[in-house]
């Protein structure tokens, strides 16, 4: 598989006509367990914690999809990022990228800091800077781009030579760009997580994660703790995800489309202060992003002239195609308001700092026709 080009590889890779009766998509092997002919000798397929054939051609396809050799697939995101975090222990420290996803900062600091695990936190901006906080007890560097939701670019591959050189293990949740667009284990990543959830999904209706590595040891590791503790996804959503990667390269072509449409037409308009979208000349990490992805994804953000909440609420509140909702990359367009949404928790100061501005929208731009989608937003700016 690993000769063909993206949306081949997404539409066959995992893929075989079953061979009981030639059906071409993979049922779902709805069952707990797998009758033996005689001790010791079964199909491989002994019980559904431990492995199901429909998560095996799930797990196939996300491994070609991001050029890896191993895939394991979780129950949701958390799981995936939780089973890595399981791989430490009491007296490892980690350096995480600031600005990474809430849920993995609320991991970190309220389940592993307790139990012994230090974390720092970094712009992962300045090589030297996370020189500085490398130490003897270093194991984990847990990056993300771009992050949320400002759409800042790291350079992967020089952040991940750096961890080579010191023996860190690298870590990066990729799920803003999916694998169509980054594959950061080609820069030099050690295990590539995903919250399955958004555009591997791609249609609002599954939780799921997955963690994808080159590495044997890594991916028993994985399949060890696994098993042990238990967080597998169901066939059904093993079967659900495996129909959305399918498409997966027709979906970012035009989520990319679209986000550029309406990135262009915002950047433009008089009452936005600032676009953030990593395929504007001007955004500051523009040639990084060139370098390391294939296009810019379908996520921006961007604030209002005057920085008001209630002009950001308004203009929330006359969308009709962009929802208001959590979650993205799914098919529709959604909206979020990260200062009293995703970013409530944050100190007020401590979100200022970050560029979380009060009037900043966040919006994951679906694969509508950009038409009807940029009429929606200039009917909600006009209202402001
Ligand atoms: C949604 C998300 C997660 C968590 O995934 P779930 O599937 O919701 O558990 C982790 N990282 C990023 C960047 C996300 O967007």
């Amino acid at each position: 598989m690993s000769t063909y080009k993206f949306g081949t590889k997404a539409i066959h890779s995992g893929v075989d006509p079953d061979p009981t009766t030639g059906a071409i998509m993979t049922p779902i092997y709805q069952t707990s367990t797998y009758v033996q002919e005689e001790i010791g000798s079964h199909k491989g397929y002994q019980y559904s914690r431990i492995q199901n054939p429909t998560r095996t051609a799930l797990e196939k396809s996300l491994a070609t999809v991001e050029n890896g050799k191993y895939a394991s697939c979780l129950g949701s995101g958390m799981a995936a990022t939780d089973l890595v975090m399981r791989m430490l222990k009491p007296g490892d420290e980690v350096i995480a990228i600031n600005g990474l996803y809430g849920g993995s900062y609320r991991i970190f600091k309220t389940v592993y800091e307790p139990l012994g695990i230090k974390f720092h936190f970094d712009p992962m901006v300045e090589l030297d800077s996370i020189a500085q906080r490398i130490n003897a007890n270093t194991r984990l560097l847990w990056l993300e781009t771009p992050t949320n939701p400002l759409l800042q670019i790291i350079d992967l591959q020089a952040i991940c030579s750096l961890a080579k050189k010191h023996g860190i293990m690298v870590a990066v949740d990729n799920t803003f760009a999916s694998p169509y667009l980054q594959n950061p284990l080609d820069l030099g990543a050690d295990i590539v997580m995903h919250s399955v959830t958004k555009y591997l999904a791609g249609h609002s209706d599954v939780i799921m994660g997955a963690l994808i590595t080159n590495s044997e040891e890594i991916a028993e590791e994985i399949q060890r703790l696994r098993t042990t503790t238990g967080a597998v996804p169901g066939p059904q959503d093993c079967f659900l995800v495996l129909r959305g990667i399918k498409t997966l390269h027709l979906r970012m072509r035009q989520h990319c489309i679209n986000a550029k449409a309406i990135a262009e037409y915002l950047n433009a308009h008089p009452k936005v202060e600032k676009v953030n979208w990593p395929g504007l000349p001007d955004h500051p990490n523009h040639e990084v992003a060139k370098k390391q992805m294939r296009d810019f994804g379908g996520m921006l953000s961007f604030s209002l002239v005057g920085d008001r909440m209630e002009d950001a609420k308004t203009i929330l509140n006359n969308c009709k195609l962009f929802c208001l909702a959590e979650s993205l990359g799914g098919v529709e367009s959604l909206s979020s308001h990260p200062a009293t949404m995703s970013h409530a928790a944050l100190p007020k100061e401590e979100r200022l700092k970050t560029g979380i501005v009060d009037s900043l929208i966040r919006l994951s731009v679906g694969v509508e026709d950009a038409e009807d989608l940029l009429k929606d937003l200039d009917n909600a700016l006009s209202k402001i």
